[in-house]
């Protein structure tokens, strides 16, 4: 029988949440082992919102200096070397990731173990590491977190074999340009990647199974997104199912699509799937140890992130619900409180805010109109595009619009939708309104400074009123 290491903690997994979670956790004299299988700081730092959100800013600069002449700028004619673009990528992601190494030597004074390998539960408290060095090692803790994410769900229809498919973290590594990319998916990460490879030089057409992009906004939002991708030349194709695939010479890839028009073929050099995640529980195998899933293998939890095993918790993608790295780091949050600080933090009523990192911005949070209206509710909506605010014109940069949900007996803001130059940031700007329970009428009578993008708050909470 191999030796078990008993330890006070295990976490597993080293992003948002299992990075701050085993610091905390020794600086309080726990001795805790981290498991990692992966490069320390997981999605959010390798292959998720640092990588991505550093390319589309390579993307921004290159889409500006082709509007210079609308600023009365004049420059050569523009390229992209995606090789430097990506060695900007590597380099931030390698900064990142160092940064939390050193975190964690930091506190290796403490009792904190960092063990390389992938862990899977052999029973209840029990896991088996498979080292990455060679060999294995078991451990066990009264309390163990599980913070495996997910990864990008595989594509799956017929003579997918046939070709190459590129996935999220995939074509962040290409070294040239693909002539023309096909993205399968019109949610958030297809929505950025197109945007971003059309500003590098590729031909885009995104192809949505639903009847619209980002099925879970109110159909405005869609259509006016639709309208900015469309006015960039990027293809976007509505309603249209993939059916399978073929390989052609030349390196070309056809795409055989259902429309409501009939089969449709769609040509191009390189494939994306961005159909979703998937979570890393299959390695795992939570049931040796009773761990409840659902049917789609993410784990159960209550609104204290507790499984169904007590000591046993879940926090981050894995756990389902909103996939976004202030939520895994917001579960960290809970945790803390409830198992270091003795206070009781929970889900519930937790609102997410998120911003789509397309230009323009889109900054969200909280009720949608349609939501809002399904629920029956009182509302009042204040919409104002963006070239009506005058920080927008001077910049140039006048697509989309600001949308507020108001509640028109307590004249509090239960949601927005911010479409425009730095969407995300003024989205949360109403966010800390609507933490502050904030009647829309003290954004609407505040002070902001002029000329700034906040100063169109003011204009439109008056659009309420008229
Ligand atoms: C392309 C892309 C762009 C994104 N952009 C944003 C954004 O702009 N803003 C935002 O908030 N979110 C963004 N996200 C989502 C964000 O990255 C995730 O929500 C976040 O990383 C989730 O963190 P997590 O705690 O679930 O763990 P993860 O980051 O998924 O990390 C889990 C870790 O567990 C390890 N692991 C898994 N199984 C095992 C095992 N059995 N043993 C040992 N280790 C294991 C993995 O190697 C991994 O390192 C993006 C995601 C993608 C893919």
């Amino acid at each position: 029988m191999p030796k078990v290491t008993n330890f006070d903690v295990i976490v597993i997994g080293t992003s948002q949440g299992g990075r701050f979670l085993p610091m905390a956790f020794s600086k309080a004299g726990r001795k805790v082992a981290l498991v990692e299988r992966g490069p320390l700081g997981g999605v959010c730092v390798n292959s998720g919102c640092t990588p991505t959100k550093t390319m589309v800013a390579s993307a921004r600069v290159a889409y500006l200096a082709r509007r210079a002449a609308d600023y009365g700028v004049r420059t050569g004619s523009i390229s992209v070397d995606l090789q430097a673009v990506r060695k900007r990528k590597q380099d931030m992601v390698e900064g990142a990731r160092n940064n939390f190494a050193g975190l964690i030597t930091e506190v290796q004074g403490l009792d904190l173990d960092l063990l390389t390998g992938e862990a899977r539960f052999i029973a209840p408290k029990t896991l088996e590491v498979s080292l990455k060095e060679g060999g294995t090692r078991e451990i066990t803790a009264p309390l163990i977190f599980i913070d495996t994410g997910g990864r990008p769900k595989q594509l799956a229809i017929k003579q997918v074999g046939n070709v190459s498919v590129l996935n999220s973290t995939t074509i962040m590594e290409l070294d040239s340009l693909p002539e023309h990319l096909l993205i399968i998916g019109g949610g958030y990460i297809g929505l950025e990647f197109g945007q971003m490879f059309r500003r590098f030089g590729s031909q885009i057409t995104i192809i949505q199974h639903h009847p619209r992009l980002l099925m879970n906004e109110d159909e405005d939002v869609s259509d006016e997104i639709t309208k900015i991708f469309r006015e960039d030349g990027i293809t976007v194709l509505i309603g249209g199912t993939p059916q399978r695939l073929e390989q052609l010479g030349d390196n070309r890839i056809q795409l055989t699509v259902r429309t409501r028009e009939g089969e449709q073929q769609v040509n191009g050099s390189h494939l994306l799937a961005a159909i979703g995640r998937v979570p890393n529980t299959e390695a795992l195998t939570p049931e040796a140890a009773g761990i409840r899933l659902d049917k789609s293998g993410y784990i159960e939890i209550n609104e204290r992130l507790e499984t169904s095993v007590p000591g046993i918790y879940a926090l981050g993608d894995v756990k389902g619900g909103p996939a976004f790295t202030h939520v895994s780091f917001d579960d960290f949050r809970i945790l803390r409180t409830n198992l270091l600080e003795h206070g009781s933090a929970s889900t519930r009523d937790r609102v997410v805010p998120y911003t789509i990192f397309i230009d323009p911005q889109f900054g969200r949070i909280g009720m949608s109109e349609r939501e809002a209206r399904k629920q029956g509710r009182n509302i009042r909506v204040a919409k104002l595009p963006m070239n009506a605010v005058i920080r927008a014109l001077e910049t140039g940069e006048t697509r989309g619009f600001m949308k507020a949900i108001i509640d028109a007996d307590t004249k509090q803001i239960l949601g927005c939708a911010i479409l425009g130059l730095e969407g995300g940031e003024l989205m949360a700007i109403i966010q800390v309104a609507m933490m502050g329970k904030l009647p829309y009428t003290t954004l609407r009578d505040a002070i902001f400074t002029h000329p700034t993008l906040a100063e169109g708050l003011n204009t439109l909470f008056v659009t309420i009123d008229s």
